[in-house]
């Protein structure tokens, strides 16, 4: 099957979701802050931070790129995975790459959870200012070279809360779409 099928781009609040794993734009302390983050915590309730803090004590935050796993909460998911996202500075320290791994890393950890469905937000394209042309093309372009390696999970959302995002994920995937049909 192709693995460009097993991806979804919509538009909707990621808390809302039925899925196995809802990813998380957590910062480095884990403790909860605003935007998708503020939402997942509100919405899922505080057993989420207090597996967040289970998790400071035992290995002290999370580093940009890296992602853990909490339970979901009252969300209508099985889990949640916190990853932190870098902030944009320029473009010269690493933001790519660490952006690229928090992708990598969210979906190794959901595939040792044997997570079939995983959602993701726009990471670093709110608070953290990385550019959002740039990020589309490196969260697809990094999930889809995840998939082709991996039969899990099987269904990779991108849930887009803001409509400029929406247009250039859908455009990014139509773009791979294009390139791998021949006739097209
Ligand atoms: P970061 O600090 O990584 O930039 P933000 O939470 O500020 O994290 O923004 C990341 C993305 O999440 C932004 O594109 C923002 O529009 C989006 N977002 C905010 N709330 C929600 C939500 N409830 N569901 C999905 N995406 C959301």
């Amino acid at each position: 099957m192709q693995v460009i099928s097993r991806i979804k781009v919509i538009r909707g609040d990621i808390t809302e979701l039925p899925v196995d794993a809802i990813v998380n734009a957590a910062n480095s302390t884990l403790l909860g802050g605003g935007g998708v983050d503020g939402a997942i915590h509100r919405a899922g309730g505080p057993a989420i931070l207090e597996e967040c803090r289970k998790i400071i004590a035992r290995q002290g935050g999370c580093k940009t790129g890296e992602a853990v796993i909490t339970t979901a909460g009252r969300l209508p998911a099985k889990f949640v995975i916190h990853t932190v996202g870098p902030i944009w500075n320029g473009g010269n320290t690493l933001e790519k790459e660490n952006l690229a791994n928090c992708y990598k890393n969210s979906l190794k950890i959901a595939v040792e959870h044997r997570c079939t469905t995983i959602s993701f937000p726009n990471i670093s394209t709110g608070i953290y200012r990385f550019p959002k042309d740039l990020a589309a093309k490196i969260s697809i372009s990094t999930v889809v070279s995840f998939l082709e390696k991996s039969t899990l999970p099987d269904k990779v959302l991108f849930v887009c809360f803001d409509p400029e995002n929406f247009q250039l994920l859908q455009s990014e995937l139509g773009d791979i779409e294009t390139s791998n049909n021949p006739l097209a």
